[in-house]
């Protein structure tokens, strides 16, 4: 199994195990701890612990992560520019497979032309993006990031994560791929399997991938193995089931 997205930097030692028993084989990790980024020194200094301490933490524990950095709306720093400048050589790295997480929080006018910035560049780079969608105001603001993704960036390039019940419907106009966060307070496994019971062939079962976004929120490490272990329960064979849990996000991301 893959988790397609999490926050290694947030997470205890012991919970690569857990995953790695659990039969979690690779994790994707996100930049953004939510501590203050009071410059672009914290920020650089963040992206450095995800790919020098996180990586041998998960990799001594039988867990394999690759990265994903960039500038959450959360973490823009007052000297944001310098870690603009600085993000295309991260992205370079073999280890960092796309650009994120990245997205709109409140849909400031600063958030707004920092996430431009760097769908353009990933559009340029043909990196991939990993685009959050926010837990308040999640529709109002879906449809602006949406907006800004069609008209900045190859949508093939861009997975929106955290999709639930209340957004999946704007993802008919979109053509890039769809992340299902199963999460305490925001998504029960249970749910997860309803929801993909109702949409996994009316949007393509190629589209969508499981994640944790295990963090600093309450969180499961076990998200992504208890949804298939669920998905199973109710019936589903297992090439849709490693679908979801593996070739999707593999296929993505290069694996
Ligand atoms: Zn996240």
């Amino acid at each position: 199994m893959i988790d397609a997205h999490i926050h290694a930097d947030c997470r205890p030692y012991e919970d690569f195990e857990r995953m790695a028993v659990a039969g979690i084989e690779s994790a994707i990790t996100l930049a953004h701890d939510p501590m203050r980024m009071s410059t672009s020194a914290v920020v650089i200094d963040h992206f450095y612990r995800i790919l020098e301490n996180d990586f041998s933490r998960a990799e001594n524990n039988g867990l394999t992560l690759k990265a994903a950095l960039g500038l959450h709306p959360r973490s823009i720093c007052p000297d944001y520019e310098v870690v603009l400048q600085k993000l295309p050589e991260f992205l370079d790295r073999e280890d960092v497979v796309a650009l994120g997480e990245v997205g709109l929080e409140t849909a400031s006018e600063i958030e707004k032309k920092v996430f431009k910035t760097q769908l353009s560049m990933a559009d340029k780079m043909g990196m991939k993006v990993v685009v959050h969608t926010p837990r308040q105001n999640k529709r109002e603001i879906t449809i602006k990031t949406l907006s800004i993704i069609n008209e900045t960036v190859d949508p093939t390039l861009v997975v929106v994560d955290h999709v639930d019940p209340s957004i999946i419907d704007l993802m008919a106009d979109f053509d890039g791929m769809l992340g299902i966060t199963v999460q305490p307070q925001k998504m029960t496994p249970l749910e997860a399997v309803q929801l993909l019971e109702e949409k996994f062939s009316e949007y393509g079962p190629e589209r969508f991938m499981l994640d944790s976004d295990m963090s600093s929120s309450p969180s499961d490490p076990l998200s992504v193995p208890k949804t298939v272990h669920k998905l199973k329960l109710s019936g589903w064979d297992n090439k849709k089931i490693n679908m979801l849990s593996y070739k999707n996000a593999a296929d993505f991301y290069s694996f």
